[in-house]
């Protein structure tokens, strides 16, 4: 197709702006997507701030939660012209060992959309036809946009094999944190308590299903747990604290699962590593939607995730700056800004 589009390009560290740019032309393995919507996310910080050097290829367009809408396909999979989609944002080479062991989110020579790629805060991107997902009939292109971080959540609950029964502590209730919450609770854990030290988050977190609340503003998470009389069989890291990180594998009961779903940066954290020896603890790291991107479309879709009321802030791209303004310091109960960038229904 050719031509012109609107993008907000990151040229480097705190360089961002809406620009003018070419429109990606696909190859003849990918699709022409028109994006519809494109999320803000609390990882683009890293890679605005240029705390994410070793992911970050700039100049890179932003986005990696997003839905939209294929224009162009080659002939194989002309059947998605004119369906709405996401898509997993992984290029990977496919015949590596992790690859091809079913754990593409190690391959050594990994692209991703938002990072080293081309991302959605643009009319257009052009992504894989075979990485394409279409939305599940009745599933809002709106809610779609956040299957990317309910794949987190629910490969990180995999990772740590939540299930039926378990007694559950999230750590955090940012967008990771209260979807992780939720899919905790499909997956059968009898208990999913969710702590963090903002009010109106645990607010939030009782409404979508959280069975119990830790406010952590009021004391450390030991307190909370002694005044709850709990002992996790699993915490689920989502703050990206390292101090929380520590607490954790300190609070967990002896056998139990510690479920690494925050991101550091460069931070450090103060742990005794005999507590992990002595009391037989399991530490489980966990990255990208990994084989998650069918069955978290199909939570959102029947509503064991609730993903759009976590969209509390909807603009257009062209006000992209203001977006990250209220998404960065959570301006006026922010938990997911949207930008709302094309396509019709
Ligand atoms: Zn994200
Ligand atoms: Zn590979």
């Amino acid at each position: 197709m050719g031509g012109i589009m609107r993008g907000v390009l990151l040229r480097g560290p705190q360089r961002m702006s809406l620009e003018e740019l070419p429109r990606p032309v696909p190859r003849s393995d990918q699709v022409l997507v028109r994006v519809r919507y494109s999320a803000c996310c609390a990882t683009d910080f890293d890679l605005i701030d240029g705390t994410m050097p070793d992911q970050a290829k700039y100049p890179i367009i932003l986005g990696h939660e997003w839905s939209g809408q294929v224009v162009e396909a080659p002939p194989e999979h002309a059947a998605l012209v004119g369906k709405n989609i996401v898509a997993d944002n992984l290029v990977t080479c496919g015949i590596c060992p992790a690859c091809v062991g079913g754990r593409p989110n190690l391959c050594r020579r990994m692209d991703e959309l938002g990072f080293s790629l081309n991302g959605s805060h643009a009319e257009y991107l052009v992504t894989l036809a075979r990485s394409v997902r279409v939305l599940p009939s009745g599933l809002s292109p709106k809610a779609a946009a956040l299957a990317e971080p309910v794949g987190v959540a629910l490969y990180g609950t995999r990772r740590a094999r939540v299930g039926l029964g378990d007694r559950v502590v999230v750590l955090g209730a940012g967008p990771i944190g209260l979807f992780t919450m939720q899919v905790c609770r499909a997956a059968g854990a009898a208990e999913v308590w969710q702590a963090d030290l903002r009010p109106e988050r645990l607010e939030l977190a009782q409404r979508l299903g959280a069975t119990g609340l830790l406010d952590l503003s009021k004391g450390s998470l030991a307190e909370a747990l002694a005044e709850a009389k709990i002992e996790p069989d699993v915490i689920m890291e989502c703050s990206g604290n390292p101090k929380a990180f520590a607490q954790a594998i300190k609070m967990v009961r002896p056998g139990g699962r510690v479920g690494v779903l925050g991101y550091y940066g460069d931070e450090l954290a103060e742990i005794r590593p005999s507590d992990i020896m002595m009391r037989d603890l399991e530490v489980l790291g966990s990255v990208c939607p990994t084989g998650a991107w069918d069955a978290a479309l199909a939570l959102i879709a029947d509503g064991r995730v609730n993903a759009e009321v976590l969209i509390t802030h909807t603009f257009p791209l062209e006000r992209f700056a203001e977006a990250y303004e209220i998404a960065r310091h959570g301006t006026g109960g922010a938990v997911k800004v949207m930008l709302e960038i094309g396509g019709t229904d």
